[in-house]
């Protein structure tokens, strides 16, 4: 077999075969195949697309190029991945309602990428939380307490890597099959039976667009159903942030207040549709029926619970989730007011992450310390009345010539307007 015919079969719009695919794969992540031959295919990948069977293929062939994960020893197992967002902390909500119903979660979980935030890098603000385990500490947590969220380690999935790197910088990370099978790659390798995706429309969505969004759910659906598991999707609302809070132990804290049923009425409803989703996919039962049990595991205690036990189980000071006031608030704050009277008609979600990444809650590049208590409250929110010069965020800061930017950048974001209408949705759809 040749590189050279696999390409050029491609380039003329032919249907690739499992095999072709595998030695594509395998040779590309032993460094046989040089990278202008990959980036010839991905681009002819890109323009001729690819049909669900090879991408299929393209995906449990990348999901075996590494470590592939066994949690073939614990219970109900289930994962949930989201495509991203802004205040998305859902994470750390539904991990604990899932697990206090009887799921096992062993996750691994990303840092903050771009203008979205990562669940590693919130969980870290907790003091002492250890997201870096050695695998058999990782899954003795996740097998006596019943959750355990950690950071990538190993070498799982090494096609997507060397795949991504290479689309980063040839214009092809836009192509649908090569985004399901990176996105898939990596949960498969990840090993949980159940998945539920989050995959987030609007403004500070990867696709805005819904009718895209739906595109990838549907072929992300069929990738994990023909690889053996049991796979939901859920299309979410990101035309604005995801409750109030942005920023690492910001975000903390409003979980916490969720599962302490204390939390925004936006953030509560998305994190009990996903865990609903979740716990009916392990469980077998109607998510109607999940989703009133997980109300009820937010009511008595138990989801918060369950948090705390995988916070001292990873070495975090539980005293900060008990009394999130404990959290170190940053030195510098700064409202920022409303530019105009009127209704909060747009926001561009995407503006407001880049926002609260200049402010230090993000990294600008791999590497960058991170300013845990650095972030923005919103105040307002999409379609609320306003009067000029009411306060509609607050920005927070550890370095005070962050704020300046931040807040010209965070003041772009914002739409006002005479009227508002919508016909926004919280859940868009769920696909099973
Ligand atoms: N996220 C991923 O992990 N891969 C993509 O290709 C796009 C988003």
């Amino acid at each position: 077999m040749r590189m050279y015919d696999i390409i050029s079969k491609k380039k003329n719009g032919e249907e690739l075969s499992k095999e072709e695919i595998s030695f594509f794969v395998k040779n590309m992540v032993s460094g046989e195949i040089p990278d202008y031959q990959t980036t010839a295919l991905l681009m002819a990948i890109c323009i001729n697309g690819m049909t669900e069977e090879e991408t299929v293929n393209l995906t449990i062939e990348m999901a075996h190029s590494g470590d592939f994960v066994d949690l073939s020893s614990l219970n109900n197992t289930v994962d949930k991945h989201s495509t991203g967002g802004v205040g998305d902390k859902t994470s750390l909500v539904i991990v604990p309602i899932a697990s206090a119903l009887g799921g096992t979660v062993a996750k691994m979980s990303g840092r903050g990428l771009g203008h979205t935030g990562g669940t590693i890098d919130k969980l870290e603000s907790i003091p002492g939380y250890r997201t870096e385990l050695d695998p058999k500490e990782f899954m003795r947590i996740a097998k006596e307490v019943g959750l355990s969220i950690v950071g990538q380690s190993g070498n799982m999935a090494p096609a997507d890597k060397k795949l991504y790197a290479l689309r980063d910088v040839t214009a092809t990370v836009n192509c649908m099959p090569l985004i399901v099978s990176s996105i898939m790659s990596k949960k498969l390798a990840a090993g949980a039976h159940n998945i539920v995706l989050d995959v987030t429309v609007g403004s500070g969505a990867f696709l805005p667009d819904i009718n895209d969004a739906r595109k990838l759910a549907e072929s992300m659906v069929n990738v994990g159903k023909a690889a053996g598991r049991n796979i939901a999707a859920v299309l979410t609302d990101m035309d604005e942030p995801l409750g109030h809070n942005i920023g690492n132990n910001l975000e903390v804290i409003e979980a916490v207040d969720v599962l302490k049923n204390k939390g925004p009425e936006d953030l509560t409803f998305v994190c009990l549709t996903l865990a609903s989703e979740m716990v009916s996919l392990f469980s077998g039962k109607p998510s109607s029926e999940c989703f009133e049990d997980c109300k009820t595991v937010i009511q008595n205690g138990k989801a918060y619970e369950k948090f705390r036990q995988m916070v001292i189980a990873q070495g975090g000071d539980v005293s900060y989730i008990d009394d999130t006031s404990k959290f170190k608030s940053a030195e510098f704050s700064c409202e920022v007011k409303a530019a105009e009277s009127g209704y909060i008609s747009k926001i561009d979600t995407e503006a407001v992450g880049i926002s609260s990444v200049m402010l230090g809650a993000g990294r600008e590049k791999k590497g960058d310390p991170i300013d845990f208590a650095a972030g923005i409250k919103m105040i307002k929110k999409l379609g609320d009345k306003v009067s000029a010069n009411d306060t509609i965020a607050v920005m927070f800061a550890n370095d005070k010539s962050r704020i300046e930017s931040a807040k010209r950048k965070f003041e772009s974001a914002i739409t006002y307007s005479d009227s508002y209408s919508s016909t926004r949705k919280l859940v868009y759809d769920i696909i099973r």
